[in-house]
């Protein structure tokens, strides 16, 4: 235990944020991050600059442990480095920029066990240098990484700087919220929104579903969570919402925001996102690796 966590512990040697608020890409640090202030009572609040051109994929339910499902993933992350030059859809248009990272909507193990969260990084890496992946990974934990208690999320919680994080690309603001938002998790958004203008683009992601199948029968879906989130970001310019848990490929409404499924390595969904965002635009590609095709896309105005 003591070898695994030294392991895991360099691996992430390299990443200095300490505070869960703080801007966690390489590249951010060109955007002043307000939230970040050092006790200043007068915020100002972050706004918009404009030129935003932000590339990013986005996985799911990983579940390392779960039969030779590593060998999946290591299929996956060749997949993932090849994506960027590929011509899009031609309703879209255009090639694919380099991303910016690659989100990961929980369960990234299948019991939460130490040998199952060494693979993990092993095969994603942190900051895309470390493993094969070719660019930094921003994680969540699901239900599953959960079972033989809190390892998991302790370290992730160590690569990220808190149970939940946020950071900057461009205008963007991301927020990640775990399993999905608790008490704490809707605490830390509420605080992370305020030092931000409303106008703000914003996606966050986390693991347990919103709607439709498997977004009942569990502490997020039973409770009042939803009703809370739903609150905090009425008047907020949510862009989307990824979620994994239900290991499919979909798109949906709720509460009037567009919310993504990218897709799942178990099972048989093995799609992957690839979202583009200007100031003008968002556009969502679904990409099919196993038959290296286009699965369908999505786009909207924004603004
Ligand atoms: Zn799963
Ligand atoms: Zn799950």
């Amino acid at each position: 235990m003591i070898a695994a966590a030294l392991l895991v512990c360099s691996a992430a040697a390299c990443r200095r944020d300490t505070a869960a608020s703080a801007n966690v890409s390489a590249d951010a640090s060109t955007i002043a991050d307000a939230s970040a202030g050092d006790g200043a009572h007068a915020r100002v609040k972050r706004g918009v600059k404009g030129g935003t051109d932000v590339t990013f994929v986005v996985v799911s339910d990983t579940h390392f442990g779960f039969g030779d499902i590593a060998k999946t993933n290591a299929a996956l992350v060749s997949k993932l480095n090849a994506i960027g030059g590929k011509r899009y859809p031609r309703e879209i248009g255009g090639t694919v920029a380099a991303p910016r990272g690659l989100l990961i909507t929980g369960d990234l193990t299948e019991w939460g066990k130490v040998e199952e969260w060494e693979p993990f990084v092993a095969t994603y890496g942190l900051r895309g240098a470390e493993s094969e992946l070719r660019m930094p990974v921003f994680e969540v934990i699901g239900n599953h990484d959960k079972v033989h208690g809190p390892w998991v999320e302790q370290q992730v919680s160590a690569r990220h700087g808190g149970r939940f994080y946020a950071w900057d690309w461009d205008d963007v603001h991301f927020v990640a919220l775990g399993e999905a938002p608790d008490d704490e998790g809707l605490a830390f958004l509420e605080r992370d929104l305020a030092g931000l203008e409303p106008r703000v683009p914003l996606f966050l992601y986390f693991h347990l579903a919103l709607l439709g199948p498997w977004s009942t029968g569990h502490w997020f879906g039973d409770g009042d969570f939803k009703r809370r989130l739903a609150t905090i970001l009425k008047g907020r310019f949510v862009v989307g919402i990824f979620h994994g848990h239900h290991h499919a490929t979909g798109h949906y409404q709720w509460e009037g925001i567009d919310v993504w499924k990218p897709g799942a390595v178990k099972d048989g969904a093995h799609t992957f996102a690839v979202v583009h965002v200007t100031d003008a635009k968002m556009t969502l590609a679904s990409w099919d690796y196993d038959r290296d095709a286009w699965a369908g896309s999505f786009t909207k105005p924004l603004r």
